[in-house]
């Protein structure tokens, strides 16, 4: 299904800059802080979902933005069905992304009993409040204790006035989880039994993700981006291509959903994993001899990843490597470096 929203309006809001934060940031609370601190994005007003069956009991609700629009709080959904309840995979990043997830998932015909959600940032989690209440809500440990700290977030202004994102009276609200985990747990849905696993640091400190072994399907979450920039907001690069490495040595793994883009398979895990690479060497590079990470960004070349959705994300991605050069990681986003990096990048591509 396509949702277009009221371009005049839209454009309008965006001559005036309301959307200039991005979802993620304004979810985050930061947006006046640091605007696009973790890119140049802009809401998107034409989102296309689509519900693929995976195998018999598994599917993946696929969100993409149009052509040319930004990728930006855009996440994929994924569903696996039991004989009696089904278990979602993230809430997406608007309750409009839920809403549509839950009409399309009608027609399988079972309630949804629990949701897992691979990390805490707002385009997996802001949909959650448009699920049944009372539903069970699965995360790593160290998630749940990111979106505790959330607090109570701010409603984006463009949930009012974007139908692709939500409508007049949609009000923002983290919902904690409530069973957590910290290696792995084992959930059966009737005969399919599924893993999930905390792969050890890599795109966030908990990411889950979601392994149905029998049907050799995995569910990545954001440890995965086809098609679109990985956007390493509070990642560990090494950690991360390490993590995609034990993915790639899975015999049980073969169908991939990432947490944006298309689904794939183990070809686009290595493509992706080239970025991470890509990023660390020529990071590294730079940082020895002294350059600013803005500056790193802008004059990397990064061929064929140019192409992928919301490249400019190479600039927030080099702030947070160089704090991983610099062992002052944490699990949190530092909005501020990330910030400095997009302006200087910005400034020196001509971005204004
Ligand atoms: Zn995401």
């Amino acid at each position: 299904m396509a949702i277009k929203a009221n371009s005049v309006e839209d454009a309008e809001l965006t001559r005036r800059g309301l959307f200039g934060a991005g979802a993620a940031l304004v979810l985050a609370g930061a947006a006046r802080a640091q605007p696009a601190a973790l890119g140049n994005g802009r809401p998107a007003t034409v989102i296309n979902s689509r519900l693929q069956q995976l195998s018999p009991n598994a599917y993946a609700f696929v969100l993409r933005e149009a052509q040319g629009q930004s990728n930006l709080s855009i996440s994929n959904l994924g569903c696996v069905v039991g004989p009696t309840s089904m278990l979602a995979i993230d809430t997406g990043g608007a309750p409009q992304h839920a809403r549509n997830f839950l009409a399309a998932t009608l027609s399988v015909g079972k309630p949804f009993d629990r949701v897992v959600i691979t990390h805490e940032h707002p385009d997996h989690i802001a949909g959650l409040t448009q699920f049944p209440p009372g539903v069970e809500i699965v995360a790593q440990e160290e998630t749940r204790a990111q979106m505790v700290k959330m607090g109570q977030p701010p409603t984006p202004p463009y949930w009012a006035t974007n139908p692709a994102w939500g409508r007049p009276g949609d009000v923002n609200r983290v919902i904690l989880p409530t069973v957590t985990f910290h290696d792995r747990m084992t959930l059966y849905y009737g005969d399919t039994k599924v893993d999930v696993v905390w792969p050890g640091r890599a795109h966030t400190s908990g990411d889950a993700v979601i392994l149905l072994p029998g049907e050799k399907i995995a569910f990545l979450g954001d440890v995965a981006f086809f098609d679109v920039t990985p956007l390493n907001g509070s990642g560990y690069v090494a950690d991360w291509i390490k993590a995609c490495d034990r993915f790639l040595a899975d015999p049980n793994i073969q169908t991939i959903v990432p947490g944006h883009g298309p689904v794939g398979g183990k070809a686009e895990l290595a493509e992706m994993k080239g970025y991470l690479q890509l990023l660390l060497r020529e990071g590294r590079r730079a940082y020895d001899k002294g350059v600013s990470a803005g500056r790193a960004a802008a004059e990397i070349d990064l061929g064929k990843y140019a192409t992928w959705s919301d490249p400019e994300r190479v600039a927030p991605n080099m702030a947070r490597l160089y704090s991983e050069f610099r062992g002052t990681i944490g699990p949190d986003l530092d909005l501020a470096a990330a910030g400095a990096a997009m302006a200087e990048y910005n400034r020196l591509k001509g971005n204004g």
